[in-house]
């Protein structure tokens, strides 16, 4: 039955307990490390009630089987490791600072031959790369300048090659797209971000309908023990309660902000793919990205992205941000406040770089 509900449906309606008199209406915190032998359940590394809720709910919007994991980086890690030693991996020129970190730590340290780095918007320059290569990896959009790639092309493209891929689909969320019906075989999500939606959660997951890629998530999250408190899977499933309304709101609020940001002077360059809640901004100089930064007073000046509160940060700040982003560029996340609030708000401190 619920195979035909609606993702914003879904997302309120899965993992609660069956519907009985006097049952809680959601699931239990589920707070023990171990279980009396000879049922169903072992340890808490492995497997616990409070997850399967997580993971249960999510796996549904994005068409798979969700794994919880400690942090966004503890999927991406996990994700990455499906590539073999001394493997070759196709990644964007601009992912995520951190995926981009720790892919060239393993290229340092020989666990990776290669990184071939492509504009991911570009398909046939994706498919060269992808010849002989073991996994791709896609963001769409990427982490900050929202490039938008041709998923189901490059998926395409990476099965015929014998390549796994991989989207990153934090940007996006299961509500605007869905990876693994364009033929990807993993997502990956940083659910601390939209999933999650408030700011106060660190959480990562993966999800797949490959059962052999599965196990092998499986096994890499029981063995290196990246796992999640039960505590963050339940905020972060009340969090997805809320996700399809949380979309709908800022998505709404990036659309208006992205036209009238086009049209201010003291902007020179307008990022978005006209869809989503993150907008990125070039104002024409690093002390200018600093001062729009440092003027706002609704807008919080702050890293992360994905929470109800809307936020800005010059990205380049951070040293291991790649330099194909440029240095004035402004990365807002915008939340679910009035638009119009969050409009004045920002036109102050822009008139102020006049
Ligand atoms: C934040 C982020 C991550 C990392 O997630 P954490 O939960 O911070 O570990 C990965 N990918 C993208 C696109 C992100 O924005």
């Amino acid at each position: 039955m619920s195979d035909h509900w609606s993702p914003a449906t879904r997302a309120v309606a899965l993992g609660r307990p069956p519907h009985a008199p006097g049952a809680p209406v959601n699931p239990p915190l589920e707070l023990s490390t171990t279980y009396v032998a000879g049922g169903d359940r072992l340890y808490a590394r492995v497997g616990n009630r409070t997850w399967d809720a997580f993971e249960e709910t999510l796996g549904s919007l994005e068409g798979g089987s969700a794994l919880a994991f400690a942090s966004g980086m503890a999927a991406v890690c996990a994700a990455l490791d499906l590539a073999p030693h001394g493997g070759v991996v196709v990644a964007p020129d601009g992912a995520y600072n951190t995926t981009v970190s720790l892919l060239d730590s393993w290229v340092a340290t020989g666990r990776l031959a290669e990184v071939r780095r492509v504009d991911p918007s570009d398909a046939s320059a994706v498919a060269r790369a992808t010849r002989g290569a073991d996994l791709v990896w896609l963001e769409s959009p990427t982490n900050p300048l929202l490039v938008v790639a041709d998923v189901a092309t490059v998926a395409h493209v990476a099965r015929s090659h014998g390549a796994i891929s991989v989207c990153d689909n934090t940007f996006a969320t299961p509500i605007l797209q869905q990876p693994l019906d364009l033929g990807v075989d993993v997502v990956v999500h940083s659910a601390t971000k939209y999933l999650a939606g408030h700011s106060d959660v660190l959480l990562g997951a993966t999800v797949t309908r490959d059962a052999a890629i599965e196990e092998r998530l499986h096994t890499h999250r029981t063995l290196t023990g990246g796992v999640p408190g039960p505590h963050e899977t339940w905020l972060a499933l009340r969090g997805i309660r809320t996700l399809a309304l949380r979309v709908e709101r800022s998505g709404d609020n990036a659309r208006v902000l992205a036209e009238r940001l086009g049209a201010h002077p003291a902007v020179t360059r307008v990022r978005y793919p006209g869809w989503g809640a993150i907008v990125s901004v070039e104002v024409g100089s690093v002390a200018r990205a600093d001062a729009l930064s440092r003027g706002t007073r609704l807008w919080t000046h702050a890293t992360s992205l994905g929470g109800v509160e809307s936020l800005l940060e010059r990205r380049r700040r951070h040293a291991n941000e790649p330099a194909v982003v440029p240095e004035d560029l402004v990365r807002l996340s915008v939340g679910i406040e009035d638009v119009e609030d969050l409009w004045a708000d920002l036109r102050q401190a822009l008139d102020a770089l006049a």
